[in-house]
């Protein structure tokens, strides 16, 4: 048997409508290629016919590997598993709804060849999202490039190519709230970047809610950086400083002059904008410490049902 040299890894999440196409167009794209190649297709836990039509397409193309989660962990947690069983030389990362075009594959692997380890693909424009969805991204790439030390390039989702070293180097970072964009950048090596314009969804709807894109960010940002705790620090110190100030006009006031000192409704609202700021940093604190928490577990990222194509070594519950 050849020695595969490039993998394609596709984390799935109830993708049923497009999941078959997807298939198509990466074949399509990886045959022309002409060097061995694996797709591996993340079925992460989808409630819907996606983990089937994947066991049929596998029984008819070799090349096509399904790994199948226990339950849904997530697309960081898809993504880790598909590079975990990756034996490529050069490794694909991209989303299965055909947003990010498979076709921009041999020009990444252009990129590659001339000795780039991480090759990712910059969206110039975002077809078929709202505005509001792109503003707070933009909003958020840039904020988060102010609050941590590591240069993570905006715009940039996780449709990327990385080499083998790369990828041996992810395996041995195992932290559990992930940010992988940002783990990737983390580990460094050459990185260059390939525009293009993402494409609307293909099919089916974003997996993406609120919640889960807030959680993202979250993730993000403490995983990278403690600058929140210490603005907490800083507004700590400069609130009490004005409060000490305020302490001794009171003071001077009550002492010196005939001014009685003004009551009830400055307290009142002194008082509960404390309170307020208090407890936002106690939840800030909370955000660390929950994920202190998550780590010391040491739980598994996450959990194989099933791993159909792989030989008995690779195949491990992580
Ligand atoms: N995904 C996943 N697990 C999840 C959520 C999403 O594997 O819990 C996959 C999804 O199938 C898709 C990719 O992650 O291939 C990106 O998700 P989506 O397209 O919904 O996000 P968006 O492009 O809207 O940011
Ligand atoms: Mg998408």
């Amino acid at each position: 048997m050849k020695t595969i040299q490039y993998s394609v890894v596709v984390p799935a999440f109830n993708e049923e409508p497009v999941i078959s196409e997807t298939h198509n167009r990466l074949k399509k794209v990886m045959d022309e290629i002409g060097e061995p190649y694996e797709l591996i297709f993340i079925n992460d836990g989808s409630s819907d016919r996606t983990g089937e039509i994947l066991d049929d397409i596998h029984r008819n193309d070799p090349n096509l590997k399904v790994i199948h989660f226990s339950r849904n962990f997530g697309h960081e947690a898809a993504t880790t598993a598909g590079l975990d069983h990756a034996s490529g030389q050069g490794i694909v990362i991209i989303d299965a709804d055909l947003q990010d075009p498979p076709e921009l594959i041999p020009a990444m692997i252009e990129k590659w060849k001339q000795g780039f380890e991480v090759v990712y693909g910059k969206r110039k424009q975002r077809k078929g999202e709202s505005a509001f969805k792109k503003t707070t991204s933009a909003l958020f790439y840039r904020f988060l490039q102010r609050m941590t030390e590591i240069n993570m390039p905006a715009d940039v989702g996780d449709f990327r190519l990385i080499d083998r070293k790369v990828a041996d180097a992810l395996k041995n970072i195992r932290e559990k709230n992930r940010y992988m964009r940002g783990i990737i950048s983390w580990v460094g090596f050459r990185q260059t970047a390939i525009e293009f314009v993402r494409e609307e969804r293909w099919a089916g709807e974003t997996k993406y809610n609120v919640k889960k894109l807030l959680r993202l960010a979250w993730d993000a940002i403490t995983a990278f950086s403690y600058k929140p705790l210490k603005i907490a620090t800083y507004l700590g110190f400069t609130l009490s400083g004005i409060s000490f100030i305020y302490l001794l006009i009171v003071i001077f006031e009550k002492v010196f002059t005939q001014k009685t000192v003004p009551g009830w409704a400055s307290l009142m609202a002194i008082s509960l904008f404390f309170n307020g700021v208090v407890l936002i940093m106690l939840g800030l604190l909370g955000e660390y410490i929950g994920r202190i928490y998550d780590e010391t577990k040491n739980r598994p990222l996450y959990v194989i049902h099933k791993a159909q194509g792989f030989d008995e070594k690779s195949s491990k519950n992580e």
